[in-house]
């Protein structure tokens, strides 16, 4: 008899993240790609890659979770028994890990959170909304024009031992004090750390603005990996802040671990990379209220839709019962 494993996915506008896992947490497979504004076929390639890494004589994948900005549309698409939102996906796989997490930082490409947990349960967040000076598509823009690769800041960073201020009240006065910041001669490590400082300060006058950071503090997310900011933020609070070696992962190892808790169970079928999905936008003119419902299709037959603010709007459902 197969073991049983679990799939979590966490679809977002920038990554794509997959793990498969056993019932102890222990992760039998996992990959991380971009999404490239196609979270069809990032997800495609990214079952591709889990299906290559994982022994499918061994082992069955018998519920499946997805969480992230596209987490509707990829549920539908992989037939998952699961769908939660990131705040709930995150705080259940960073528990999993650090079950004493009181704050869990994260900074993502394109949007950053913090989440405050209390005995294990999330009891606030809040999200960026509309500034990308705290996010990760900030640093990404500003190493290219200082000819550093994103992944070297950290290390640039470090090398700084008086790190430049740099105002990141919003992204384009940023940018300006950056370039400012360059003529006036400042070294480079300089300007690398007071991004990483301006980023941390952007964080946590927006996203973190009115919250009590308590320890332990875990920060998560793609810009995690990126050490100068992690010092930054020590800086900042005044704490240790850990990253864990799986941070990026873990709005995936939480939907993961959010189906094997709940009671479905529907085997998970890795051929989807010559299935067609397709999705379109329908307005529902039943009533005032026009509402704008996605329809997801696999090979031509929908399979789900949503958007709908009252049953009579429910696309599926009607198909079902005049079949
Ligand atoms: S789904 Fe319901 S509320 Fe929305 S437009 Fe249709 S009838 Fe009106």
């Amino acid at each position: 008899m197969k073991k049983e494993a679990y799939l979590g996915v966490d679809v977002g506008s920038i990554s794509t993240k997959g793990v498969i896992m056993d019932g102890d947490k222990n992760l039998l497979a996992s990959a991380y790609i971009w999404t490239e504004g196609d979270p069809i076929g990032a997800v495609k390639r990214l079952i591709e890659d889990l299906g290559a890494q994982f022994d499918r004589e061994a082992w069955e994948v018998v519920a499946t979770g997805t969480t992230g900005s596209a987490r509707k549309l990829v549920g539908a698409m992989l037939g998952a028994t699961v769908v939660k939102n990131e705040i709930t996906a995150h705080a259940v796989g960073t528990t999993a890990y650090h079950p004493d997490v009181r704050t869990i930082l994260e900074i993502g490409g394109q949007d950053s959170k913090i989440i405050l947990l209390e005995n294990g349960i999330a009891i606030d967040y809040a999200m960026n909304t509309l500034c990308a000076a705290g996010t990760g598509a900030f640093l990404s823009s500003q190493s290219r024009r200082l000819g550093i690769p994103v992944e070297d800041m950290g290390a640039v960073a470090l090398k700084s031992a008086h790190p430049t201020h740099i105002a990141a009240r919003c992204t384009v006065f940023a940018e300006s004090d950056l370039v400012h910041k360059i003529q006036m001669g400042h070294t480079k490590e300089d300007i690398v750390a007071g991004l990483c400082e301006a980023v941390v300060g952007n964080y946590l006058n927006n996203v973190g603005k009115g919250k009590r950071i308590l320890e332990p503090i875990v920060f998560q997310g793609g810009v995690s990996k990126n050490i100068g900011v992690v010092k930054a933020f020590e800086k900042a609070l005044g704490a240790p802040v850990i990253v864990d070696e799986n941070g990026h992962l873990m709005g995936a190892i939480g939907a993961a671990i959010l189906a094997k808790h709940h009671d479905a169970r529907k085997t998970f079928d890795f051929g989807i990379e010559n299935v067609a999905f397709k999705t379109r936008e329908v307005i529902c003119g039943q009533c005032p209220n026009r509402c704008e419902i996605i329809c997801v299709y696999r090979d031509g037959k929908l399979i789900d839709n949503w958007g709908n603010r009252c049953e009579k709007g429910d696309i599926t459902a009607r198909q079902a019962k005049h079949a």
